[in-house]
């Protein structure tokens, strides 16, 4: 022991000598200079101080305050001041991957080394992280799989959880965890971030645990609405009516000024637009009046004018776009770059900041641009808390953003643009003072912000819980909706239950809410014959880290030996969607896609596409390839990592053959491939309806649904089978479904559900609903002797 505790002391004297000689070097000595200018230096002692006293700790400091690259870096410092520094293990956690690896990189820099020593980072798919690293970035989701595997997160000293403001789902559940994890770990320390001000509903979470508040220093910033643009552009957005004392509603106009001050950047689109929008209709109170403000037909106009005019000014300073999300950017990006002024790049550095960017574009984003050019960076929402960019001087706040959610009644998904939240819009606004006073422009009326609801939505309150349901159940957490009562707002009852019926229905749960360990692929083994000793159990679900049906494909794939073009599916369905539509060349991009789409099947084009680009990468021509067929290099590479990710973790399951190192179960048959998908997107279901030219779909929830454009079943007028299987149904206006593969009733009938899992009943419930629903009589009777026949098999 004593040898033990020698080594220890001179590891961690070693880590203390090291960086004291880099606090010492010039660089060193620069950086420990920024660093203390930082707000958070100022509160260094008590914060530490109130971490030592507290198991939980709730810190909030405005935006670039130091939270995120300081706080973890003092506990650190002070285990290494109090040669204990080899013992410590600090794991901070981000709510994307992007900024996982950009703070993990900036901490490395600070502390002057090279990423993957004492600083590391651990994200889906990559890392970098060595024997010697004390302090880990990484996403939530790593952490509740280590979590999965070590549920005491033996060794851990301290948990950050950072940016708990945003009230993702992740970062919800993962506090119902901890919270049962403290008393088991009374010597572990749990400290939480907040970039807003609201940390008492945690600290009341947490027994009242105590709550520092770092005060941060901004520049005032002038805030302009749309009314105030507008006025910019020569048009006047004027209260009409606003004093009414006759009980007249309050209403607003727009009237048009002399066009002394219009640049002809703005067109008449924009004119039209605005009048189109119609301010009449709006009243301060109506919470309905926002929908008929739509930004982003009017905002790429007003954007480029306003941009146009900060550039002109003599004024310093970057620019910040807030816009809705990546497609959005991309297209206004495209439209700058061809404009006179903005696309000059001796002039403008224009760049784009999202949550899927490469990281050679992300540092871009801090640097600072040469004298005489004006950086400009069209962002998401990421930009609000989790990155900050120092020279920012300009905002440009467009009001929106995408939010997933959800519709607890009808069980759809929906990805929606929607309005931001108060809170959100002073965010925005916060980052154009950091470095001198500074400008915001907000694209809608004063009168929309005041209607905007103070806090957005805790995602658990708008999303679909069926992965969070299997992973509750996998950290064996008791009762799913007794387990999520205790969150810190817990989701509507109906929402649970519709997502536990899910997961009955596919098999993953069986009546009582338990794993299965009599899954149905254990029915269907026995149908087919084959030799398996080890039941499938929905165990093998949660060992992967997608959503259910995902993971179903692949173990049947396993089974029926077809993994290699399964695993392609899968990985594909992951990534963003590779196949490329620019707009302005849509119809080759389309015809390039149709070489890939003879089995009326977006799954099986991806796999045809993915065969194409592999064989092409081994000559070295991957590039190449993508260029012709219109793919993104970017999804296809990624699908390669993925499919070699989930192969391992199939393998660690031991559903495949652990001797076998590629995915050699190689397997064309088309059908069998069609049947796995049913069996994977069940119930998940449409119904084909022929007329005389063309056809229509159904679901029996939604009436009428809609393909998107690029779906490879779009394009036909007529589809040979009687059923479409979908990945994902999503309402815009009408519902739309994407990614989709026809299939035959035989394939539904023996694939869909869960006809073998004991519970016939529900399924014929299920499936003889559908049936009726949509009218096939004759299916129906196939159905009735297919069961009797199948029933005789099991009793056998
Ligand atoms: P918070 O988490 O409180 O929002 P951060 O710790 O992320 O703040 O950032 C603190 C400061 O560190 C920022 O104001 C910014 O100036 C600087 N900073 C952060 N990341 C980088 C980076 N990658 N490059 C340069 N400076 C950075
Ligand atoms: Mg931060």
């Amino acid at each position: 022991k004593a040898a033990m505790e020698k080594v220890i002391w001179r590891r961690s004297m070693q880590m203390r000598s090291q960086q004291q000689a880099w606090q010492e070097s010039p660089e060193g000595r620069k950086m420990l200079e920024f660093r203390r200018s930082l707000p958070a230096y100022k509160e260094k002692n008590a914060l530490l101080m109130a971490i030592s006293n507290n198991q939980v700790v709730i810190i909030s400091g405005e935006t670039g305050c130091g939270k995120t690259t300081q706080i973890p870096q003092f506990i650190l410092e002070s285990e290494i001041e109090s040669v204990r520094g080899v013992l410590c293990s600090i794991i901070c956690t981000q709510p994307r991957r992007i900024s996982a690896m950009s703070v993990s990189e900036r901490v490395a820099v600070e502390r002057g080394e090279k990423l993957g020593e004492t600083v590391g980072y651990k994200v889906r798919l990559e890392g970098m992280k060595g024997r010697d690293t004390h302090l880990l970035f990484c996403t939530t989701g790593i952490l509740l799989r280590r979590l999965l595997a070590d549920r005491n997160l033996k060794g851990v000293t301290y948990v950050i959880v950072d940016e708990i403001h945003e009230r993702g789902m992740n970062e919800d559940f993962l506090l119902i965890i901890l919270k049962d994890l403290l008393p088991r770990r009374p010597e572990l320390r749990l400290i939480l971030m907040s970039a807003t001000l609201d940390a008492e509903l945690f600290s009341s979470y947490f027994g009242g645990a105590p709550m520092v508040h770092i005060p941060g220093f901004t520049y005032p910033v002038h805030t302009h609405f749309l009314e105030n643009v507008l006025e910019m552009t020569g048009y006047q957005l004027t209260p009409y009516n606003q004093i009414d004392d006759y009980g007249q509603e309050k209403t607003w106009k727009m009237n048009k000024q002399a066009p002394r001050k219009r640049k002809s950047q703005l067109t008449s689109a924009v004119e039209d637009a605005l009048r189109a929008a119609d301010f009449k209709n709006f009243g301060p109170e109506t919470q309905e009046s926002l929908s008929c403000w739509n930004p982003d037909s009017i905002g790429f106009n007003l954007i480029e004018y306003l941009l146009c005019n900060i550039c002109e000014k003599e004024t310093p300073g970057a620019v910040l776009v807030f816009m809705t999300g990546w497609d959005d950017i991309s297209s206004l990006k495209d439209k700058l770059q061809a404009h006179p002024m903005l696309g000059d790049t001796s002039r403008v550095l224009l760049l784009a900041c999202h949550g899927s960017m490469a990281s050679a574009e992300q540092k871009l984003i801090f640097d600072e641009p040469e004298d005489g050019v004006r950086k400009i960076v069209l962002a998401t929402n990421i930009a609000e808390t989790s990155i900050t960019i120092n020279d920012v001087v300009f905002v440009i706040d467009c009001g929106k953003a995408k939010e997933s959610s959800y519709d607890a009644l009808n069980n759809t998904p929906c990805l929606l643009p929607s309005w931001i939240s108060k809170v959100s819009a002073q965010q925005r606004r916060g980052r154009a003072g950091r470095v001198q006073p500074g400008e915001c422009y907000h694209l809608y009326p004063r009168c929309v912000y005041e209607a905007f609801a103070d806090y957005q939505l805790p995602e658990i309150l708008r999303t679909p819980l069926q992965s969070l349901c299997l992973q509750i159940k996998s950290l064996k957490l008791g009762s799913i909706s007794e387990f999520l009562s205790r969150a810190l707002q817990s989701p509507e009852l109906l929402a649970v239950q519709n997502a536990i019926e899910y997961l009955k229905v596919i098999g993953a749960l069986d009546e009582d809410e338990n794993l299965t360990v009599l899954g149905e692929v254990y029915g269907f083994l026995r149908i087919f014959n084959l030799m398996w000793s080890d039941p499938l159990t929905g165990r093998y679900l949660t060992m992967l880290p997608m959503e259910p049906k995902l993971g179903k494909m692949l173990i049947l794939g396993a089974i029926f030996n077809c993994l290699d073009p399964l695993l392609t599916v899968v990985a594909g369905l992951s990534v963003r969607d590779p196949f490329l539509t620019p707009m302005d060349k849509k119809d080759l991009a389309e015809a390039a896609k149709a070489q890939f789409s003879r089995d009326y099947s977006d799954h099986l084009a991806l796999v045809r596409a993915y065969e194409g680009w592999k064989d092409a990468e081994r000559d070295l021509a991957g590039y190449e390839y993508c260029w012709k067929n219109f793919l993104s290099a970017q999804s296809m590479k990624a699908i390669d990592a993925l499919r070699r990710e989930f192969y391992s973790l199939l393998r660690d399951a031991d559903l495949v053959d652990s001797t076998t190192t590629t995915c050699d179960s190689w397997s064309y048959d088309v059908h069998l491939l069609r049947a796995v998908i049913c069996y994977g997107l069940y119930p998940g279901i449409c119904s084909v309806v022929h007329n005389e030219k063309s056809f229509s779909l159904k679901t029996m929830e939604d009436g009428q649904v809609l393909l998107y454009s690029n779906s490879v079943n779009a394009r036909d007028s007529k589809i040979p089978y009687p059923w479409l299987v979908f990945n994902e149904k999503i309402k815009v206006n009408s519902v739309f479904l994407r990614d989709s593969t026809a299939v035959s009733d035989s394939v539904l009938l023996l694939f869909g559900g869960s006809i073998l899992r004991g519970d016939t009943d529900g399924h014929l419930k299920m499936l003889g609903g559908y049936l009726e629903f949509f009218m096939k009589p004759a299916t129906a009777e196939m159905y009735q002797s297919l069961r009797k026949e199948l029933e005789e098999l099991i009793q056998n």
